[in-house]
């Protein structure tokens, strides 16, 4: 599958904001967004931060896209998806992208993040009900179980990202740290969710 390979950090600095693409770096002093908190280039301190509206709508729309790595094809079909379920789309479109297997195995705290869990997913050391699953993009439903597969049960990523990862961070997520187990309960209401983005604008922009 297609995926950006440049430099993560550079997008954080490009929202302006962290989006927590790199793991543990994410939570030091060594982020960027400490340090930099302008965009990357030439004249990134010197370029001016007022967006038109299409600008704005067009900058939710990336940060959203990053935070879950996904390219622009890959996040157009899930709009189209979340376009023609009922409800509201926006809200849709988040719930949808939080039932994939490399969010929740991140949310779980099996991954330091998303990007380190879809590695770890194409490496087969995750089981979906007992059976291995390879794809990051797999969506999960309520009362799937996650599970780390026994020859994969002594690596230090997932330990090491355990240890990070406060209990019973999410209602719609049960995680059981010693038998590295975990369960998508149910889908989370849009508010539940700890995504600082109005998806309303990207809904907005794909009208157009
Ligand atoms: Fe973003 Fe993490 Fe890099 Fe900070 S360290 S800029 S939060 S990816």
């Amino acid at each position: 599958m297609a995926r950006y390979t440049g430099p993560v950090c550079k997008l954080c600095r490009r929202e302006k904001q962290k989006l927590f693409l790199k793991g543990s770096k994410c939570h030091s002093d060594r982020c960027p967004i400490e340090t930099k908190n302008y965009p990357p280039g030439q004249h990134g301190m010197s370029r001016r931060s007022k967006f038109s509206e299409y600008g704005v709508q067009l900058r939710e729309k990336q940060k959203v896209k990053r935070i879950y790595g996904l390219l622009e094809a890959q996040f157009r079909i899930y709009f189209e998806k979340a376009n023609k379920q009922k409800g509201v789309t926006g809200e849709n479109l988040i719930k949808m992208l939080e039932r994939r297997l490399d969010n929740v195995v991140f949310r779980l705290g099996f991954a330091p993040s998303r990007k380190a869990a879809r590695q770890m997913i194409l490496h087969r050391h995750f089981l979906v009900n007992g059976h291995t699953v390879d794809i990051a993009s797999f969506l999960l439903e309520p009362g799937d179980e996650v599970s780390v597969r026994d020859k994969s049960k002594k690596m230090d990523v997932i330990h090491n990202s355990l240890r990070r990862t406060k209990e019973n961070l999410y209602n719609w997520l049960s995680v059981d740290k010693a038998k590295l187990v975990g369960t998508f309960v149910q889908v989370p209401e849009r508010e539940e969710v700890p995504l600082n983005a109005n998806e309303q604008l990207i809904v907005e922009l794909y009208s157009k």
